[in-house]
């Protein structure tokens, strides 16, 4: 049984694939399928923070309120070591702060994956487009070849699907990177983690707060969930590789045990696993032309700060334009090799900075244990929470680099040459940076004029940029948009609401060379 060929395959409807389709569904000349093996979504918990950049893409979607409505914010962090309070973070701080942060979301949203899977997967039934579950994706006909034809997909149902571009969205243990032969470097922690859902009395924490346990014993946590409920998680040592059970007492004691002094009961378990947690991630993120990798297909990395399901989001939306644009606007198919250098460079340093975190919480080792049950107990009392109590820019930073708003993709070699026309004072926003003031439509690029004089040369760049690319970008005039920011000139920002180009001396020729690198211009 064969069917039609399509544009692109989505393999997994986990959060990164459900992005990827929600993204994809706004441009109606795509051909793609959704498939996953599962006959149901996840109705666990799983991955509880949405960061700020995560809402900011569901805004795009016009999922915020609805995801803000079904979460809770977080308001305090705090750090228990040997049993004492040592720090605690005030995030209410941060929301105060919403105007210097430029981000509509200056928080961190708990909100279970399974609704924010089925926030997304609604969405994209609204769009008339459904998930085709229980069917997997078993075999790539062409997985040897080497030019640039078409990729054959066998499904278990039986049919075979011809499709221009396959997009790996099937998790950790991903079939594509399998078949394809991909080394997934890094390692497997030894420890083992557990997470239960659960009801737990007299825990030292508000109900809008997270509080982590150190012990010489390893580290426990709890983290507020909807209902009055927490997720309670810890790590495991010495567990042996074919039995990752734990019951909910067992998970109890370790608590009491490396809480101490506090009395907490647990109750009420509706949901309890064991994990192994790893650091890895692939080299390249694109593979002979056809094949894209995403979200846990890509990097998997320990749960600390939460970025894992985030990271995934991102690499989806980075990458849907793209496609759309290679696709619709016959962009040319350097604009897709972006996607691997933008995207790898996060993971990796991700992957890195997560391990060096969890190493540092987690290990057994006598030096590192001494400096976490005895040095960190001094720093974070009386280093990190003055700092960020008092110093706001500590505090901003801290926040920029968990919520993914502080990343940027500026060091990148697509922005060395030909992406800024003009002089620019050293605090403008650059080629590469995320565009912080206004959340726009995710399918145009979007000129935004600040400049008040050379209105003749404003003028006639407006009139060019209308004629040749009227479909792909829109015009805006940055007053009229509020934007609070001071410039002489104009900025150009791609759909993912990142900086591609600015310019302050309206060089028409200098703008056309830019864009053509992406965009022939005949094709327009
Ligand atoms: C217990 C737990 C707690 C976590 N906590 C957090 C957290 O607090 N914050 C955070 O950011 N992350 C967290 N994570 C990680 C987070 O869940 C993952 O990063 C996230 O689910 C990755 O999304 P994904 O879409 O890339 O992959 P997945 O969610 O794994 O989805 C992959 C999908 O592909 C499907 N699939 C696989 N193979 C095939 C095939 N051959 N054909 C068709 N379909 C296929 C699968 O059925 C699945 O639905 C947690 C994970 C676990 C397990």
């Amino acid at each position: 049984m064969t069917s039609s060929s399509i544009d692109i395959l989505i393999i997994g409807a986990g959060p990164t694939g459900l992005m990827l389709a929600c993204q994809l569904s706004l441009y109606p000349n795509i051909t793609f399928r959704i498939i996953d093996k599962n006959s149901s979504r996840t109705i666990n918990s799983r991955a509880l923070a949405v960061h700020a950049r995560s809402i900011e893409l569901f805004a795009q979607l016009n999922l915020a309120e609805k995801a803000l409505a079904q979460g809770k914010f977080i308001d305090k962090m705090s750090v228990f070591i040997r049993g004492k309070h040592r720090c605690s973070l005030d995030l209410t701080l941060i929301r105060t702060e919403q105007q210097s942060l430029f981000t509509h979301y200056p928080y961190i949203l708990f909100l279970e994956q399974s609704v924010t899977e089925q926030l997304l997967e609604t969405f994209l039934n609204e769009h008339n487009i459904k998930v085709e579950r229980q069917t997997e994706a078993i075999d790539f006909i062409d997985i040897d070849s080497m030019n640039d034809n078409d990729v054959q997909v066998i499904l278990s149902t039986g049919e075979t699907i011809q499709t221009k571009y396959i997009c790996a969205c099937d998790g950790a243990r991903s079939i594509v990177r399998h078949k394809l032969n991909l080394p997934f470097h890094g390692r497997t922690y030894s420890e083992s983690l557990f997470v239960a859902d659960c009801q737990v009395d007299n825990a030292p924490l508000g109900t809008d707060q997270a509080g982590v346990f150190l012990a010489s014993s390893g580290l426990s946590g709890l983290l507020p969930m909807t209902n009055n409920r927490y997720r309670l998680f810890g790590t495991i040592h010495e567990q042996n590789e074919t039995d990752e059970t734990i019951s909910i007492d067992e998970a109890a004691h370790l608590l009491k045990q490396r809480s101490k002094h506090f009395n907490m009961n647990v109750h009420d378990c509706s949901w309890i696993s064991v994990y192994r947690s790893h650091h890895r991630h692939i080299t390249k993120f694109r593979y002979r032309n056809r094949y894209f990798l995403l979200g846990d297909a890509a990097h998997i990395h320990s749960p600390v700060g939460g970025q894992g399901m985030n990271t995934g989001l991102q690499d989806a939306h980075n990458l849907a334009w793209k496609l759309a644009y290679v696709l619709t606007y016959s962009a040319r198919d350097c604009l897709l090799d972006t996607y691997h250098d933008e995207r790898s460079t996060i993971a990796k340093t991700l992957v890195n900075t997560t391990d060096r975190a969890f190493a540092f919480l987690s290990s057994t080792y006598w030096a590192t244990r001494f400096v976490r049950l005895f040095i960190a107990p001094i720093l974070f009392q009386f280093i990190v929470q003055p700092l960020f109590i008092y110093l706001r820019k500590f505090r901003q930073a801290v926040f920029l680099g968990l919520s993914q708003l502080g990343i940027t993709y500026r060091s990148l070699n697509v922005y060395d040459y030909g992406a800024s026309a003009g002089n620019f004072h050293q605090n403008t926003p650059q080629p590469g940076d995320r565009f912080p003031y206004v959340i726009f439509d995710p399918c145009h690029y979007h000129f935004v004029i600040f400049e008040r004089q050379q209105l003749i040369k404003v003028n006639q760049f407006v009139e060019f940029i209308k004629k040749e690319y009227s479909k792909m970008i829109k015009i805006h005039d940055s007053y009229e948009e509020k934007i609070p920011l001071k410039l002489e000139g104009a900025i150009l920002i791609r759909p993912d609401g990142y900086i591609a180009y600015r310019t302050n001396v309206f060089d028409i020729r200098h703008f056309q060379c830019y864009f053509h690198q992406f965009f022939p211009t005949e094709m327009m």
